[in-house]
This record gives C-alpha cells, sequence and structure tokens, in this order.
C-alpha cells in the first residue's frame, strides 16, 4: 500500500503534518471523499426523506436507500435486514430492549469477559428487569476467549449469546463462525449477536456465511461519519424485534385506539435519521473496499508485528502488553501498560512532546480491566491505513521520552 498517497486523502494530515494517529479503534479519521458526499447533501439536496414531493426530497432519499444497498451489499444481507441507527450502541440497546418482551426468568443471556460496555450492560440491563441469568463467559490467559466454558454455559434455556468479534482492548479476534455453528449445535434457539465494531474496518464481514442473528457496528470506525450506525438482523427476528423508538415515518396507521408499524426496515427507523451521514457512508464503504480487505490484514498484521517486536526490545520485562501473542489471532489494538506509569500520564506526554494520539484508560470495558487482567488501566495504540513503520518509530521514540519524565 502507498501509505504516503493514503496519508493525501485526509485533510487532517494537511493541516497537522506531525501528527501521528494511533487511536483508530476509538474512531478512524474520515477521508476528504466521505466528507465531501456529507457537504454534498447539505449543499445540494438538503431535504427530509421519504417525505417531500419535490426533487431534492427524492435525491436525498434515492441516496438514502442507495446506502442501505451499499451496507447490504458489503454485509452480504437482505436490504430490508439492514436498520441505520445512531451508531453500535444504539443498535445493541434496540436488540437488548426490543427482544425484552421475549425473555422471562428462566432465561440466561451469554456475554464473554472480553465485551465492551456497549455489548455487556444492556444484556446485564435486560436480565435485572427480567430475572433472567446473567452469565459471563471468561477468557485465558493469554487472552483468549474460552470457547470451552462458553458453550458449557449454553444451555436448553440460552436465549442470547452476545459477543464481540474483535476485542477492543485484547484484540482478540473471536472465531464467531465456528461459535456460532458450535452454539446452535447445543441449542438452535439461542439468538446471536455480534458486536463488529472492532472487526468491521478489519476484515470481511459476511452475515449469510457467519449465520449470526445480530450484528452491530458504527460507520465512524470504518472511515464514516460519527453518529451513523448499523443494526443487521434476520428478518425472521427483525419482524420479532419490539420498536423502541416509535414516531414519525416508522408507522403504517395511527389512530387514537392504536398504531400499527410499517415493514422492514422501516419500522426499526423512527424520526429523521443522519441523513446526510447515512449518505456519505456509501463513500466510506467503497473507501474500505478499494483497499480490499486481504490487504488491510496483511498492513495491519506488518504493524501490529513492527510494534510488538519493538515495544518488547525496547522495553524488556518493564512493558506488558495484554492480549494473545500470536498475531493471527488478533486485530487493530495493541493495549499495554509500562512500569508504574498511569497510562493517562503516558497518552498526555505523548501528545504534548510528540503530538503521537493514544488511548489510555479503560477503554469502556471496566470488568475486563478490573476483573480479568487485574489492572486500573491500559494504554492503547491502534492502526488503521493510514499508518506507517514510522509512525511507530515516533510512538516509540515518546514512549522514552515518557519514561524518561516518569521514571
Ligand atoms: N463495541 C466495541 C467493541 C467498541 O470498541 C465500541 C467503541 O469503541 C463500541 C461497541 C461502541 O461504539 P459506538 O460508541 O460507536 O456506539
Amino acid at each position: 500500500m502507498d501509505i504516503d498517497a493514503i496519508k493525501r486523502d485526509y485533510d487532517i494530515f494537511t493541516r497537522d503534518e506531525s501528527l501521528i494517529y494511533l487511536d483508530s479503534c476509538a474512531t478512524s479519521l474520515t477521508p476528504r471523499i466521505v466528507t465531501a458526499k456529507l457537504l454534498e447533501y447539505y449543499n445540494s439536496y438538503n431535504a427530509n426523506i421519504a417525505r417531500g414531493a419535490y426533487k431534492a426530497s427524492t435525491k436525498a432519499t434515492e441516496e438514502f436507500e442507495m446506502s442501505r444497498k451499499v451496507v447490504a451489499n458489503f454485509l452480504n444481507a437482505q436490504l430490508e435486514e439492514v436498520v441505520f441507527t445512531s451508531g453500535t450502541t444504539a443498535s445493541l440497546n434496540m436488540i437488548a430492549h426490543g427482544l425484552t418482551s421475549q425473555i422471562s426468568n428462566t432465561d440466561n443471556i451469554v456475554v464473554t469477559a472480553m465485551e465492551h460496555h456497549a455489548n455487556f450492560i444492556p444484556w446485564q440491563q435486560l436480565c435485572e428487569h427480567t430475572h433472567a441469568d446473567f452469565r459471563v463467559a471468561p477468557i485465558t490467559d493469554d487472552g483468549l476467549l474460552d470457547t470451552d466454558q462458553l458453550l458449557e454455559l449454553i444451555d436448553e434455556n440460552t436465549k442470547i449469546l452476545a459477543l464481540t468479534h474483535v476485542s477492543n482492548v485484547l484484540g482478540t479476534i473471536n472465531p464467531i463462525k465456528e461459535l456460532t455453528q458450535k452454539v446452535r449445535a447445543k441449542n438452535q434457539n439461542t439468538l446471536i449477536v455480534v458486536d463488529a465494531a472492532q472487526s468491521v474496518a478489519h476484515m470481511k464481514l459476511d452475515v449469510a456465511d457467519v449465520d449470526c442473528d445480530f450484528l452491530a457496528f458504527s460507520m465512524h470506525k470504518l472511515f464514516g461519519p460519527t453518529g451513523v450506525g448499523v443494526l443487521y438482523g434476520k428478518k425472521e427476528h427483525l419482524e420479532k424485534l419490539t420498536p423502541i423508538f416509535t414516531g414519525g415515518e416508522m408507522i403504517q396507521e395511527v389512530t387514537t385506539a392504536c398504531t400499527t408499524f410499517r415493514e422492514l426496515p422501516h419500522r426499526l427507523e423512527a424520526g429523521t435519521p443522519h441523513i446526510a451521514g447515512v449518505i456519505a457512508s456509501q463513500e466510506a464503504i467503497a473507501y474500505a473496499k478499494s483497499f480490499g480487505f486481504e490487504k488491510i490484514r496483511e498492513h495491519e498484521k506488518e504493524l501490529l508485528t513492527y510494534c510488538t517486536n519493538n515495544l518488547v526490545e525496547n522495553f524488556g520485562d518493564d512493558i506488558k502488553i495484554f492480549g494473545p501473542c500470536d498475531i493471527s489471532l488478533r486485530s487493530g489494538a495493541i493495549s499495554f501498560t509500562l512500569k508504574n506509569h498511569h497510562p493517562h500520564d503516558i497518552a498526555t506526554i505523548l501528545d504534548d512532546k510528540k503530538n503521537v494520539a493514544i488511548r489510555a484508560g479503560q477503554h469502556c470495558a471496566m470488568p475486563l480491566h478490573l476483573e480479568t487482567l487485574k489492572t486500573n488501566a491500559t494504554a492503547r495504540v491502534s492502526f488503521s491505513v493510514y499508518n506507517t513503520k514510522a509512525d511507530i518509530d515516533a510512538f516509540i521514540d515518546g514512549l522514552k521520552k515518557v519514561d524518561e519524565i516518569l521514571s
């Protein structure tokens, strides 16, 4: 990949040439092609969708529905199985709340110890409200999902298994397809919900192949705008999902006696969506596809290997890297601690002294940090197509400076 040329796709690097952005797990940078599409909507056909009988509204509606086609094609899903939301968090909450009436106190819901809060709390809350049993599958010492123990938690009363495709802390890639098959062999009625927030920008997703029941992701992790998410669900399950948002655009008929809802996907899309964001999402997906996921993965593995080796060579036993050692089992992120230096201090000094942007804290995974990893916080670097080995060199140099200052 020609990274110099890729960097030129982003105005942010033109404005700040020294920026080393290593926080793509939190949000990816947005290429000009996507911001241009956002502006195109506002400057050329700014109108609400599916409402006006005039040209701009028709054009906006067509572009919006074109994005649905692009997402459906990207996921290998049917058109009506793609619902636009405001992000992964919204999608997962819509699934959990929308399933409430299908859960009883004899059921159980299984999640994993490596979930982001967005795929943990909604299920925990659902169990609290319905008195269903909340079960958490552990991870192994090397940061992999303990699939044997997970399968032991699945029984005839397991209504839902909600798990992340890629951990935003450990980088672990979970074998979703294989797990789906094994879970189905134990209980064919267990609904499998996949949080694809961290995998969507790194590997090809194929919902038909994986055979999950629901899947969620955010466009802002895939070169797209913030405030746009996707909720994929198999048609049969989306049809049974209670809409948690009701209001404009999702109804068929409203009388003072009752309301009937529209067909999918509109019944789950109440109110005015982030029209510009959804429209610009088609460009974000086209941009990701222009590299090809094999190339993206190859580049990411190269950076992961280079960064891991450099951390170990330069800091030896002082650095603790969380997650699997085998790079083939991990994706875009490396979380670490360095001596007793507080991760927030590490991140602040890196920013201040070297203009290197990394993440610090618990990365919305408090149970994982406090109960499993037994650490208060970690620092995290994560990569995307615009990162180079030189970025990693700058980060390592910066980390040496951090160590000097804090030791
Ligand atoms: N799930 C995972 C694994 C994540 O990493 C994130 C965000 O970092 C989310 C869910 C939540 O995504 P959003 O904040 O876009 O809703």
